[in-house]
């Protein structure tokens, strides 16, 4: 069985580590009723970091992204964005909920003309940020529709664009593609490196592993209400196992190894059968997935 590493977060920052820190939280509590929801979540996010938050249906990542936009508040711990409560930094937060929370009678464009608003984009400013994300999520075509008559992957567009159109420096998008098609996945992938790249620090929570690879996240792994693990996907792998897999004339030999090189060296060595193929998987994403329903031993 594997063993996932011991997690590295979970103690307060460093104090040199406090200008680059975006999020910060520790120790975060939140129950209903018998259930710990959150139980020590512990996670910081620094800028420019996208951290894919991943883990079991229930694990706590929903609860943990409302916490920190302050739309529900722990029951302990501590949340600070830049340095300060969620209450007192809303206008840094863009938030993508999991579920499509749009007004369906207003098109896109008021969605976007709506929240810029609030956030104090004016005139050009606003004008620019809607162009922007018109042309990088693909919303052109349906800008001045009503909401409530767009598609899922396009309303899902529309959610994504509304928490980014004032440039905030913390986004939690929570399972944002989540029913997006290929091309709807691939822009929003695009624009999130993009905003990344420009500072801001992302929460992403999915449940398509291969989207992390994309963004090159480094992941959080969350269960029952903590984190259990944290680092590159390079990291957290290791030690996992990998498969080789050996068609032989007259017969597959299958093998799950930590070391797929040698097994292969001894699968073959002195054979003088005739091999039709072999494959070498190294370990991905989704053994890890698999790792922790092993040992999920509840
Ligand atoms: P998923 O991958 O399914 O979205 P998740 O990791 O986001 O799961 P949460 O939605 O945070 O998990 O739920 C964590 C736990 O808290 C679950 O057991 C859930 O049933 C419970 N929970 C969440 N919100 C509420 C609520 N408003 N009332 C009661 N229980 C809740």
């Amino acid at each position: 069985m594997s063993t996932i590493k011991a997690q590295p977060v979970g103690s307060p920052t460093r104090d040199q580590d406090r200008e680059w820190t975006s999020l910060e939280a520790i120790e975060v509590t939140k129950r209903y009723g018998d259930v710990a929801a959150l139980a020590g979540f512990s996670l910081t996010v620094a800028r420019g970091e996208i951290v894919g938050l991943v883990g079991h249906n229930g694990a706590g990542k929903t609860t943990f992204v409302e916490v920190v936009s302050g739309l529900i508040r722990p029951d302990s711990g501590v949340v600070l964005i830049d340095g300060r409560p969620p209450a007192q930094a809303r206008g840094q937060i863009g938030i993508s909920p999991q579920h499509i929370a749009l007004y369906p009678p207003i098109t896109v464009r008021e969605h976007l003309r709506l929240f810029g608003g609030i956030a104090g984009l004016r005139r050009q400013a606003l004008r620019t940020e809607i162009d922007d994300l018109a042309t990088g999520l693909h919303l052109t075509g349906f800008l001045d529709r009503p909401a409530g008559v767009l598609s899922g992957g396009q309303q899902r567009r529309t959610q994504a664009a509304v928490a980014l159109i004032h440039r905030p420096s913390l986004l939690l998008l929570d399972e944002p593609t989540a029913g997006a098609d290929p091309e709807t996945r691939q822009a929003l992938l695009n624009v999130v490196k993009q905003r990344a790249g420009e500072g801001a620090a992302i929460i992403y929570t999915t449940h398509y592993l291969n989207e992390l690879t994309d963004l090159q996240a480094t992941i959080a792994v969350a269960r029952r209400g903590r984190i259990i693990a944290r680092g590159s996907s390079a990291e957290l792998l290791e030690g996992l196992p990998g498969e080789v897999r050996v068609a032989f004339a007259d017969e597959v030999v299958q093998v799950s190894t930590t070391d797929p090189t040698t097994a292969l060296v001894e699968l073959l060595k002195g054979t003088d059968r005739q091999v039709e193929s072999v494959e070498l998987r190294r370990p991905d994403l989704d053994d890890l997935y698999h790792s922790l329903a092993v040992t999920d031993v509840d």
